[in-house]
């Protein structure tokens, strides 16, 4: 199909979908964005709104209406309040799909996107490279977070602070895995994702002793691509499409009963981006992403209702940490996940669980909606913050190595001492007492 073939079918499929909103405007009050700026232009019923125009807007003025769709988390805070179910998400992947098909990419984006992000193994040699040099630009600021800020003034890192890149990556460690079942009978693919590869290794780590403690066979390909988030999120479809295909081509290589995730993110887009953005691609694919996607859980759901978590013994600790859980929107907006993360911590020897208020608000992190609108989004994430302290909690934990960058910047920048943790790590740390 052509490129603009492909359009005027995005676009069609839009207006059939936008029909469905009443502008009752009931997303308002879920939206974590349209409660910073005030803006009817930043909440789901005004962006709806906007696009319902886009054949006009995108002649007049695609740019405007690009950034206006752009001031969006892609959180689904609106989609999980939306009384008539309109698929939010969809539609503004599709918008931005349509939207970058007609005017393109900026530069910037086809170097990150076309020249790094596509290429797994030039963006893993990149990545360990920035590992390797990244102390010349920043300094560590707390060593219980493990977050680093700018050493000098750089307009990219701001005030940030965030967790570095691992010196030595998840797939360094341990490039590939094939196990067989063991006593739970199953077997699955795990799905690295890249935040946790080239950033949090310790969870990736923790996800595979975890598995292997329940009898749960392994099979890790070398060289795996980004599930296509960054690439969706800025409507190219192009690189989106060449890192499903990637994955494809490398998961379907060996049998297993499920593809599993420790990040909220990817197994969101496996789930429901990577259906919704291939459905035009020829048959066999779309079956190919209907099989894989089907079969992808979050890491929790498998050891709650597929494996079973076992009664890990009892430490003696006289006084056992506190933990609170933050949910992740692509865990329980998008997918419906919030008993299973706090299950396993409930088993986790040596942790109580002690709730937050509002659990389940936007911590503010967006992916790329972080990048370009830090102030948005550190005021949101300030919200979480003192959530987070109000609790109580020793230790925060949360199913999203997204949120645990986000999370670990806004109480590094406060100064506060609390880790910030996956429930799996919590969870394996039980197999090691
Ligand atoms: S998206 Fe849903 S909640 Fe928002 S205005 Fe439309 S119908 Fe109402
Ligand atoms: S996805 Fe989140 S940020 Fe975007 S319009 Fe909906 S509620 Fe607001």
């Amino acid at each position: 199909m052509s490129k603009m073939q492909e359009i005027a079918k995005l676009m069609r499929e839009l207006e059939d979908q936008l029909v469905v909103c009443m502008r009752c405007g009931l997303c308002q009050a879920a939206c974590p964005v349209f409660e910073q700026t005030g803006r009817e232009a930043d909440v789901a019923r005004g962006k709806l709104a906007l696009l319902d125009g886009l054949m006009q807007e995108m002649f007049s003025d695609p740019r405007g209406v690009y950034e206006r769709l752009n001031r969006c988390l892609l959180c689904g805070s609106c989609a999980a309040n939306c009384p008539s179910g309109v698929d939010v998400l969809a539609i503004f992947m599709k918008a931005r799909a349509i939207l970058t098909g007609y005017m393109g990419l900026s530069a910037t984006k086809k170097i990150l996107l076309r020249g790094m992000l596509v290429h797994p193994k030039t963006f893993d040699r990149l990545a360990q490279w920035g590992a390797k040099f990244q102390q010349v630009f920043t300094r560590p600021v707390n060593d219980l977070l493990g977050t680093s800020c700018a050493r000098f003034v750089a307009p990219l890192l701001s005030e940030r602070h965030f967790v570095p890149l691992a010196k030595t990556p998840f797939h360094s460690q341990t490039p590939a895995l094939n196990t067989d079942a063991g006593e739970s009978g199953l077997k699955v693919a795990f799905f690295v994702g890249c935040l946790i590869d080239k950033i949090f290794p310790r969870v990736a780590e923790a996800a595979i002793q975890v598995l292997s403690h329940h009898g749960v066979g392994i099979y890790l390909p070398e060289a795996q691509g980004c599930c296509g988030i960054p690439a969706a999120s800025s409507g190219d479809t192009d690189t989106f499409k060449r890192l499903v295909e990637y994955n494809l081509d490398l998961f379907e290589a060996e049998r297993f009963d499920y593809l599993v995730t420790a990040c909220a993110t990817c197994t969101s887009t496996i789930r429901e981006i990577w259906p919704v953005l291939m459905g035009n691609e020829p048959k066999d694919a779309v079956a190919d992403v209907k099989r894989i996607s089907e079969k992808t859980l979050d890491i929790h759901q498998l050891l709650v209702s597929k494996v079973g978590l076992k009664n890990l013994s009892r430490s003696a600790t006289a006084t056992p940490l506190s933990v609170t859980y933050h949910d992740p929107c692509h865990l329980k907006k998008a997918l419906g996940v919030a008993t299973e993360p706090r299950a396993v911590l409930e088993a986790s020897p040596g942790y109580h669980l002690k709730e937050m208020h509002q659990p389940d608000a936007c911590c503010g992190m967006g992916g790329s909606f972080n990048l370009q609108y830090y102030e948005i989004s550190s005021e949101i994430g300030k919200q979480k913050r003192d959530n987070i302290k109000a609790s109580g909690a020793d230790v925060v934990a949360t199913g999203c190595p997204a949120c645990m960058l986000q999370i670990s910047d806004v109480l590094s920048r406060s100064k506060d001492r609390l880790a910030v943790k996956h429930p799996i790590e919590i969870y394996a740390e039980g197999l090691n007492r």
